[in-house]
């Protein structure tokens, strides 16, 4: 069998899917038409023909109205093909919440056959829970490459005020035309690019957490995630000139990352610690009233933390008395403490799911702690690799002008600090890089 790093990305559509060396066989279904080129909007009518789709509800705020909207309804009108548009306004923006989830099912005509959203993140996100609520098919005309859920089987909603992660249903169709793209505004083309850049980072932790948990794993999907964050790099220079093939390079990647975690059945592929972060910095922002900032810098921010946590755990050598002393020395009740201290109204929740999977029980934390300095050598051999990359990376964070600085999106010191402290601890149980350096005792105590 080919390898999936030497296929095309309309190879990686195989309905039949991939059976591979990791037991699973790989299979991006529902999607099955995706152009990511130049001029891709032409081909709509060929895509909804390939899907069947004949009455099209359609979806598009104002700015992708002007991006791509229009533009969609007259290619629609042209071809005879019947459609019932809904225009979404929110202000300043419109978010993945309640309201608008109910304003969309409201629209939502009988017929309906296929939801078609022109935009981004969220209206993708809106696309995904409404086709899954009504089980229809749907798809996405890109107006940025600001994210990578294009592909994704969930969408992140806020619900009741707290943001969360819904799983919904993939886009049977994906249609990013460079040419509307190179268009999108700078701030969702660095968005973007920042969480491409995590991939170096989520596929370190995903291959940590395979030696230390002894977890799913795929070499494959590995490979191909870190063969579109290297393509994505090497046309750096094409992004702030919006150039068409550094803006393709990166779309590519966004949707890949999407496809990557289909394949997976987790979000391994494209989500690790950084993420963790930006989660984090949202749980901040939505506590405090005040609206998340944009998904991708915050993740490029979390980048260049968990960049730095590498290095000093490259600069370590576990040994078996240190891991005991770590596990003996872990003070339950001050880590309490210090969650309702920075999480309020959601750390009971955090507090309860930790205490279910046990994860500060002292021999749970000694038997990580054992399992990180059995695989030492082969987790430096890890985190060197990362660290390889990191002038590289941290030069491409300069260039987007995604800074160190949290104050840059929109959060205080302290904030960035607790995101960075207590990032091990997010609902989703997962063994990320903190996890490690927190069972090795080189995370602070909370306090
Ligand atoms: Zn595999
Ligand atoms: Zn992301």
């Amino acid at each position: 069998m080919k390898k999936l790093t030497e296929m095309s990305l309309q190879e990686l559509l195989n309905p039949e899917g991939f059976a591979c060396d990791c037991g699973k066989t790989h299979c991006a279904l529902p999607l099955k038409y995706l152009a990511v080129e130049k001029g891709a909007l032409n081909k709509l009518p060929e895509a909804l023909a390939a899907l069947e789709a004949k009455n099209i509800f359609l979806i598009y705020d104002e700015n992708t109205y002007r991006a791509a909207g229009s533009r969609v309804e007259e290619i629609l009108q042209k071809e005879g093909i019947s459609c019932n548009a809904l225009l979404l306004t929110g202000s300043p923006r419109v978010l993945p919440d309640d309201r608008q989830r109910k304003i969309v099912a409201d629209a939502l005509p009988a017929d309906a056959d296929f939801i078609l959203g022109v935009g981004s993140g969220v209206i993708n996100d809106l696309c995904k829970i409404t086709a899954a609520d009504y089980h229809l098919p749907c798809g996405i005309v890109a107006t940025a490459p600001s994210m990578d859920g294009y592909a994704s089987n969930s969408s992140a909603m806020e619900l009741s005020g707290i943001k969360c992660t819904v799983y919904t249903t993939c886009p049977s169709l994906i249609l990013a035309d460079t040419d509307i793209l190179r268009d999108a505004p700078f701030d969702l083309i660095r968005a973007g690019f920042g969480d491409m850049m995590a991939k170096y980072i989520s596929i370190a932790d995903w291959r940590i957490a395979r030696l230390v948990m002894d977890e799913y794993y795929c070499e494959e999907i590995a490979r191909l995630m870190i063969k579109a964050v290297d393509a994505v790099l090497e046309s750096l220079e094409d992004l702030p000139l919006r150039r068409e093939e550094g803006i393709r390079r990166m779309t590519e990647g966004l949707v890949l990352s999407g496809i990557a975690m289909s394949f997976a059945g987790i979000s391994r592929p494209a989500s690790g610690m950084e993420h963790h972060i930006s989660h984090f910095l949202e749980m901040f922002a939505l506590a405090s009233g005040r609206q998340p900032g944009s998904h991708g810098l915050q993740v490029g921010y979390g980048v260049r933390q968990a960049l730095k946590l590498y290095e000093k755990a490259a600069q370590h050598t576990p040994t078996e008395e240190e891991v005991k002393k770590a596990a003996a020395g872990f003070d339950a009740a001050a880590w309490e403490n210090a969650v309702r201290r920075a999480f309020g109204d959601q750390a009971e929740d955090l507090i309860r799911m930790a205490k279910e999977e046990g994860r500060y029980l002292p021999e749970n934390i000694l038997a990580r702690g054992l399992s990180v300095v059995k695989h030492w050598p082969e987790i430096l051999e890890i985190i060197r690799g990362v660290l390889a990359v990191k002038e590289r990376l941290l030069a491409a964070l300069d260039t987007m002008n995604i800074t160190d600085s949290p104050e840059d999106i929109g959060y205080t010191k302290k904030e960035a600090a607790d995101a960075l402290l207590f990032n091990r601890d997010l609902r989703a149980r997962k063994y990320v890089f903190t996890s490690l350096c927190g069972d090795i005792g080189l995370m602070p105590q909370p306090e």
